[in-house]
């Protein structure tokens, strides 16, 4: 029987139609795209097309742990309650604190929030969502008085002019990309910029790429705000009836955005293409602005969004079709956290402890006796409050900090410094959970039931489909049990998320009046079967629009105290370190297209490390070329915060001295690949939220190395290595590691033997290439084959693994084959470019040499780009290059 439930990762919310096994413990038999969904209409990207493989079987934590020890969830919740509460008792409410995350379900979000500022007092709730769009939400709030996305997605595809800033869609929102794609291919009028230091594959659909000095996004539509009135089309009319602060915030603009020779200057883009953006801009009515990390992610990203917004609210280009400013978000629930206050400064249910008589009101709706009265501190200052040990016990749940989180040192010392670290997770080895005194063991998707919000406010529900396994239960039901051992069960006494989404529905409407926007007041008595069948729906949801709503601000009116936008006057700020001798290189960072945060799913599936298989940092060939820096080589990269050994890989698609480092690989998958190891911990002063996509480097060669990779039944990291990366593969796991020490070699040798006593190595020295490829053989069966050569680019093949690790007796002939490296007639894809078909680089190189010269005929020849569609960009730039080299 099949059953509907949603993606859960990016922030497009995809729905994923399942059938679960026969047997449920097997998962899914089958997983494909919901026709139904409106954010999808059937169609997934490579991540949610292999939900499968990544339903977390490997190193599942089971059961409670404390210190160590496996404990019923009696003792373990017990134990927490008695500790919170001593801690209370002695320092104060503020001496505890929730670490939450985009991943978490809306009904855990909202017992969390609950426990932690009506009952214990405290607003010291934060998020991971911190890191990827609280500039957004203040850029809102700031503007219409409420952290309200006025469009959708539908707008995105009925614009004639898509304006996309700091957001590589084509690999962060693949399916919402694609929807823009196919709009665009229909409407070839439809025009698309990419304002992006980067080239990445979201430029395959732009008209026009503004490679933008990092940081210049504010100047950009500053000049769009002074060029509008220079071009007559500000909206006189909708400025008077329907906000505030017109003329200051033109000024500003004016001043900071003279001409386009000024702005030309400070962005580092050329005349001719501010003008022709300008022009388009002033020519073209329905405008989406559509924005995300890279302009959140900036010590002045609250600016940079009310930057965006000031353009709309001066042309009146919003609340209606095609317009409007629309933050994307990056987590599949990260607006579900906003909607029930899953951040430090939000109350609940989209009220501020500064919205007049809402700490009162929630109060009163909660019946709770220890109400927050202040904001708590945001995810950095959490952090370090918990070093300087003014939060003594921290309960961390579905999140990461010791990856995510800038300044990756700062964190290991709070968490080491921290008397309690709760930590709930599915996985139990993950960077963090190496610090917790406390593991529960949490449910994944496809486990855990509730709802999540997606980027167009669209609530859909994830289902709990497939049983738990071990003891793990859901975070909204641990919370609870915590919160009744403190006392307070007849607040917390949930039977099921049913009654949570019920509550929560009905504090949104509580006295609410048409003040607040977020409203779903008609769930507020939904039934249970009704709950459960509920169908995708955007909010608000009121008797008014029982159907929901599909955009914000028709009728002109926000949600200020005079009901008028505010224009916000934008100084352009610089990012607040800036390179020099020392650190040179301005690094960038952000994520690939078949990962997901810190791996800690989608490193299970080998599928989705065949597209790119380890961390990497893009270099610039000129800067390349001037620190003798060759593709695939081992770099250094420094900064006064830490340190990364990373892969090279040359592209002009950065600019001269930037780089650009990916997120996702941590110290489970690589030695030292943590990228926010790097990053000080700098935020914008309104929103909290980390400059991570701004740090300053320095880069240097590892040079004297030798390079290899073991495919073996038995791997460890010994040491000595200078660099390592277990690489997942469809028969186990590849390790590849760098080496200066042939020590460390003789060790890892013996690491095998011990592995598989009684066997024989065969070694062959390549004379040409020095290459030197050992197999170690056990009764004919082959358990290792290590590799090691003096240049970077390993010759690592699937191939290969499968022999090796199959663990199958070989006849003399493939025994040599090993050995030498290549079975007769083994085909070499080369890297993979599409995941969902398997097609790699090489395959297409060939097709393309054999005629196959554009993206259709390659689809129809190998299937590549035929799904997801997500590998297009990449297809259509190998397309060029052999065309090249064929004339
Ligand atoms: S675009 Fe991909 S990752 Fe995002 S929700 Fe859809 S299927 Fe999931």
């Amino acid at each position: 029987m099949s059953a509907l439930t949603t993606c859960p990762y990016c922030g497009v919310g995809c729905g994923v139609k399942v059938s679960v096994a026969e047997q449920p413990e097997n998962g899914f038999s089958s997983l494909t795209g919901d026709d139904s969904h409106p954010a999808n209409f059937g169609r997934l990207c490579v991540k949610g097309s292999n939900l499968k493989d990544t339903l977390v079987h490997e190193d599942r934590l089971l059961t409670p742990r404390v210190d160590g020890q496996d404990v019923s969830w009696q003792e373990a919740t017990d134990y927490i309650a008695e500790r919170i509460q001593r801690v209370v008792e002695q320092h104060g409410p503020d001496a505890f604190a929730f670490y939450l995350s985009g991943q978490i379900l809306t009904e855990d979000y909202y017992v969390a929030n609950k426990l932690a500022k009506g009952f214990i007092g405290t607003a010291n709730v934060d998020t991971n969502s911190r890191l990827c769009m609280a500039s957004a939400v203040v850029g809102y709030k700031r503007a219409f008085g409420s952290d309200t996305v006025p469009c959708n997605y539908e707008d995105l595809e009925k614009c004639d002019l898509l304006i996309m800033v700091g957001s590589n869609a084509a690999w962060t929102h693949p399916i919402l990309f694609q929807r823009i794609a196919a709009a665009k291919a229909k409407r070839p009028k439809m025009k698309v910029v990419v304002i992006d230091p980067r080239k990445t594959a979201t430029c395959d659909i732009a008209d026009l790429h503004l490679a933008i000095r990092p940081g210049a996004d504010a100047a950009i539509f500053n000049f769009l705000l002074a060029e509008s009135e220079r071009r007559f089309v500000i909206n006189g009319e909708y400025i008077k009836q329907h906000t505030n602060g017109f003329d200051a915030t033109l000024a500003s603009a004016q001043r900071s955005a003279p001409n386009a020779k000024t702005v030309s200057v400070h962005c580092g883009v050329s005349e001719e293409d501010l003008e022709r953006l300008a022009t388009w801009w002033a020519t073209t009515d329905k405008t989406v602005s559509f924005y995300s990390q890279g302009v959140n992610q900036s010590s002045s990203g609250v600016d940079k969004c009310n930057a965006i917004i000031n353009c709309h609210l001066a042309t009146g280009r919003i609340g209606q079709e095609g317009m409007g400013p629309f933050s994307i978000t990056g987590q599949p629930n990260a607006m579900g956290g906003r909607e029930v206050g899953g951040l430090a400064n939000q109350l609940a249910a989209h009220m501020d402890f500064a919205t007049p008589n809402a700490i009162e009101l929630v109060q009163r709706f909660w019946q709770a006796p220890n109400m927050a009265q202040e904001n708590g501190l945001k995810a950095i200052d959490m952090f370090q409050a918990v070093e300087q040990g003014k939060i003594k016990v921290l309960w961390i749940m579905s999140t990461n900090p010791m990856v995510s989180l800038p300044d990756t040192e700062q964190v290991r010392r709070a968490l080491e410094k921290c008397e309690l670290v709760i930590v709930s997770d599915c996985k139990q080895s993950t960077d963090t959970t190496a610090y917790a005194d406390v593991l529960l063991p949490a449910l994944p998707w496809s486990e855990k039931d509730g709802t999540v919000t997606n980027s167009e406010r669209r609530i859909s529900r994830q289902r709990g489909l497939l049983p738990a396994r071990g003891e793990a239960k859901a975070d909204w039901w641990a919370i609870c049990q915590v919160a009744g051992a403190m006392g307070y069960q007849s607040a917390f006494s949930y039977r099921s998320v049913h009654d949570i989404f019920r509550e929560h529905a009905a504090l949104s409407g509580f006295e609410n009046h048409g003040k607040r926007d977020f409203d779903i007041s008609l769930f507020s008595n939904i039934s249970e079967q009704a709950y459960q069948d509920l169908l995708p729906i955007q909010w608000p949801v009121t008797k008014e629009s029982p159907n929901g709503t599909a955009r914000m601000f028709t009728n002109g009116r926000f949600f200020t105290a005079d009901r008028k936008a505010n224009f916000i006057p934008i100084d352009v700020k610089e990012p607040q370190i800036a390179p020099d001798e020392d650190w040179p290189f301005v690094l960038n960072t952000g994520r690939v297209r078949d990962q997901w945060h810190t791996m800690t799913r989608t490193g299970d599936a080998a599928i989705l490390s065949r597209h790119i298989d380890q961390p990497y940092v893009e270099i610039h060939p000129q800067d390349a070329a001037a620190l003798s820096i060759a593709d695939h080589q081992l770099v250094r990269l420094t900064s006064l915060y830490g340190e990364a050994v990373l892969r090279a890989k040359l592209s002009d698609q950065v600019l001269p001295k930037n780089v650009f480092v990916p997120i996702h690989w941590t110290r489970q998958f690589a030695s030292q690949s943590v990228v926010s190891s790097l990053i000080p911990q700098i935020v914008d002063a309104l929103s909290g939220q980390p400059e991570s996509k701004h740090a300053v480097v320095n880069l240097q060669p590892v040079e004297n190395i030798r390079y290899g990779y073991l495919v073996s039944t038995a791997l460890e990291i010994v040491e000595g290595f200078e660099y390592w990366c277990r690489v997942p593969t469809d028969f186990g796991e590849r390790l590849e590691f760098a080496y200066q020490d042939e020590l460390c070699m003789a060790e890892l040798n013996l690491v095998i033997e011990a592995a598989s006593p009684g066997g024989e190595w065969l070694e062959y020295e390549n004379p040409i290439n020095q290459h030197v490829r050992r197999v170690y053989f056990v009764d004919g069966v082959p358990k290792a084959v290590l590799l090691t050569q003096a240049t970077p680019n390993l010759p690592v093949s699937n191939w290969l693994e499968e022999q090796v690790l199959q663990c199958e007796a070989l006849t003399a002939n493939e025994r040599l084959a090993l050995l030498v490296g290549r079975a007769s007639g083994a085909v070499d894809k080369g890297a993979i470019v599409c995941s969902c078909f398997q097609v790699g680089e090489k395959q297409i190189l060939q097709a393309i040499e054999s005629g196959q010269d554009s993206v259709a005929k390659l689809g129809e020849a190998l299937q590549c780009g035929t799904n997801c569609g997500s590998c297009i960009p990449e297809i259509k730039q190998l397309l060029p290059n052999i065309v090249e080299v064929v004339s």
